[in-house]
């Protein structure tokens, strides 16, 4: 039976495409629906987004992501460049677990017994609201992505006696262990219960904060064990937003991009249990039909924030651009976007 209703966003979609033509790019998360990657004109991490928004040439990027990606690439855009994002309400749950008020309560608090802004650069994952890069970037610090964290916690441990990490603790613990950091030189700043003694923040060099992605922390090390049994040979590939316990069981652990390119590359044959958002692996699954792709988890976990948006709202945000409107427009204020730009910025710079 033809879904009547599909047939006609699609054709709103097509129209608008056509209409609009290279004053538009429509760019999609690897996590977003299938319907939706299908009608992006690129599709990429949060990472290769940003790039690719930064470099188009396009009056509209339509971002089928969620907001903070959206608002980074409003950050990057040139002028007269506008960013729409057609669901408003994609948060991530990791990006909420940090807000510039515990920031700078955090640094506040931190002040008290040292020189803060003196002793502690901050860097932050780009899965941060564009106050809290501004803050970073504020204070001499960077952003960074899951494949550039070690360049970047490198780059700022070479500047600063100590470094916190916002907001992913997973992804800043997994670094440290790559970078040989031991346990006893970090600590944990827990914004819902703060400690009443703070002297273990003065001998850290690492202070992570206290955040993590929903999606990524629902793979446990049982999960490794489970698959290693009931398919032998099977090779684990996880995202660094995992519990290291996890990261630790692992074959192999890199970012969405490398998750895609370890997979693929592989010969035909090979088994994967991959550790990441449902919507990538199901499509990792059909596009490498020569292999065995399937979740480190049963069931699988899927980020709701990324499966918010749908071709309605796609539809949408297209139709109001031909009508001149601009529905879902993502702004941020020049006094924001000027240190969090300074951020990115870094982040280039010690990524190389
Ligand atoms: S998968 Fe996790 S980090 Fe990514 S958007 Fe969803 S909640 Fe945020």
């Amino acid at each position: 039976m033809v879904d009547y209703r599909v047939e006609e966003l699609l054709s709103q979609i097509a129209e608008a495409k056509r209409r609009l033509g290279d004053e538009l790019v429509i760019l999609a998360h690897h996590y977003q629906r299938d319907e939706i990657v299908d009608q992006a004109h690129f599709r990429g991490d949060s990472l290769e987004l940003s790039r690719r928004a930064a470099q188009a040439n396009a009056r509209y990027i339509v971002f089928c992501g969620v907001h903070f990606m959206a608002e980074t690439a409003a950050i990057l855009a040139r002028p007269g460049q506008r960013v729409l994002i057609p669901r408003e309400d994609a948060g991530c749950y990791l990006a909420h677990s940090v807000d510039s008020i515990q920031l700078r309560d955090a640094w506040e608090r931190l002040g008290q017994m040292m020189d803060v802004d003196w002793e502690v650069l901050p860097v932050t994952y780009v899965n941060s609201s564009a106050e809290v890069k501004a803050f970073v970037g504020e204070r001499g610090g960077a952003c960074c992505t899951s494949s550039s964290a070690e360049q970047v916690l490198r780059w700022a441990l070479e500047r600063r006696p100590r470094v916190m990490f916002l907001p992913d603790q997973h992804l800043g613990r997994n670094t440290a262990r790559r970078l040989g950091i031991p346990q006893e030189e970090i600590a944990v700043w827990d914004p819902h219960q703060l400690p009443d003694d703070l002297t273990s923040f003065r001998r850290a060099r690492l202070i992570l904060w206290r955040g993590a992605c929903n999606v990524h922390v629902r793979f446990l090390p049982e999960d490794v064990e489970r698959v290693r049994k009931q398919h032998p040979g099977v090779r684990v590939v996880v995202h660094p937003e995992c519990r290291e316990e996890v990261v630790k069981l692992a074959d192999e652990v890199g970012s969405t991009s490398y998750i895609i390119r370890v997979v693929t590359e592989s010969p035909p044959g090979t088994a994967w249990a991959v550790g990441t958002e449902q919507r990538l692996v199901a499509r990792l699954a059909k596009e490498n039909p020569d292999k065995t792709v399937f979740s480190l988890a049963d069931p699988p976990p899927y980020c709701s924030y990324m499966s918010l948006t749908r071709l309605s709202d796609l539809a949408r945000v297209l139709s109001g651009l031909l009508r001149g409107e601009e529905p879902g427009l993502v702004e941020v204020p020049e006094e924001i976007a000027a240190p969090a730009r300074e951020a990115l910025a870094r982040m280039l710079e010690a990524a190389g």
